[in-house]
């Protein structure tokens, strides 16, 4: 698939005559409800943030030049301007909601198609300057406004709707990838979008190029006790913690990284390595993916210049840390808090629910 198609072959249309799965219910979105874990003691993957989306992402439309231009030309149709990022959400309590604009009041920008949701109304993204005002990008919308700013992942990720952060996550990847990627790596000709948005191909040589995903790993490692490492990298603040992780590197296998970034980072010798659930995380352009490992040993020495200090928690351990406020964890956003809430058994308490802080 990431060949040297000459240009033709690479804008190539591929006309579909239906548009597979559009209509109500998505069998997409049906699919990806009933994901089951791979592993009894492991919460299902539709449970990890981000992983969520209802939008069916509808591939074979992204190259049907038809449908996508009269998809733009529907008022129907909803954009979701992204800048650095971030898009336009409305706050409430405890939730938030994207903001979209009709395609006619999307600024320039590289537009990409993101998908086709259960009542037939597609989706597209447009890297580009975000509305200045709610009013401008809702003009009919008469609702209170103030509680309306830019937002990016890390910030509404946990607020969105399962379709809303999917939009997000999909477009944010996209926008961050075309930023960087306007010129041709192998003749450094520019490149221009194809596949609505979804691969550049060079104009000079042919060359087809997609979005680029750099996976890291995760892993919550644990001992023979069932208890868990934890870790402060050398750049957070006292009490903080998370568990280990680290980027595939070239010519290695997700397995070879935790094992390898566990050793490099603590010290520790792990005997196997399970594979748990994954995450996009395009800030810029990672995919997490997340393991359980199991320790050989359990002595520590702390690789000091990523890791200021790491240790073993049992789950009373971690409880009692957590209520005292010596620990501060994850964000819910993060596959790491998901991790740690599997092998935890439930979610974390939080010091302020003990009404001692
Ligand atoms: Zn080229």
């Amino acid at each position: 698939m990431h060949s040297s198609a000459p240009i033709d072959q690479c804008l190539a249309v591929t006309r579909v005559t239906s548009a597979t799965g559009r209509g109500a219910p998505s069998p997409y979105s049906e699919a990806v409800a009933g994901l089951q874990p791979a592993s009894p003691d492991v919460r299902a993957p539709c449970d990890i943030a981000l992983t969520r989306s209802e939008i069916e992402r509808s591939a074979a439309l992204r190259s049907d030049e038809e449908w996508l231009a009269a998809a733009w030309a529907d008022r129907r149709s909803r954009v979701l301007v992204v800048e650095r990022g971030q898009a336009l959400a409305r706050f409430g309590a405890g939730a938030a909601e994207l903001i979209f604009v009709p395609p006619e009041r999307a600024p320039d920008g590289v537009r990409f198609f993101l998908g086709v949701d259960s009542d037939d109304v597609a989706y597209f993204g447009v890297a580009g300057p975000l509305p200045l005002l709610p009013a401008e990008a809702e003009p009919e919308a008469s609702g209170d406004t103030s509680n309306v700013r830019r937002a990016g992942l890390r910030d509404a990720g946990a607020l969105l709707s399962d379709r809303d952060a999917g939009l997000l996550a999909h477009a944010v990847a996209l926008a961050n990838w075309h930023a960087v990627a306007g010129y041709c790596p192998r003749c450094g000709a520019p490149t221009e979008s194809a596949q609505a948005g979804h691969s550049r191909c060079c104009a000079v040589d042919g060359s087809e190029h997609f979005p680029r995903c750099d996976p890291a790993v995760i892993m919550l490692v644990t001992d023979s006790s069932d208890r868990c490492l934890l870790a402060r990298n050398a750049q957070w603040p006292a009490g903080r913690v998370s568990i280990l992780a680290g980027f595939v590197e070239a010519g290695e296998s997700a397995e070879q990284a935790v094992a390898r970034e566990v050793f490099e980072e603590v010290g520790v010798v792990v005997a196997s390595v399970s594979y748990a659930g994954s995450q996009p995380w395009p800030m810029p352009h990672s995919l997490m993916l997340g393991f359980r490992a199991e320790a050989a040993s359990t002595e520590i020495q702390v690789d000091a210049d990523e890791i200021a200090e790491a240790g073993w928690y049992s789950r009373d351990d971690l409880r009692d840390a957590i209520l005292r406020g010596d620990l501060l964890m994850p964000p819910s956003l993060s596959i790491s808090r998901w991790l740690i809430e599997t092998w935890y058994g439930a979610a974390l308490p939080t010091a302020s629910a003990t009404g001692l802080t």
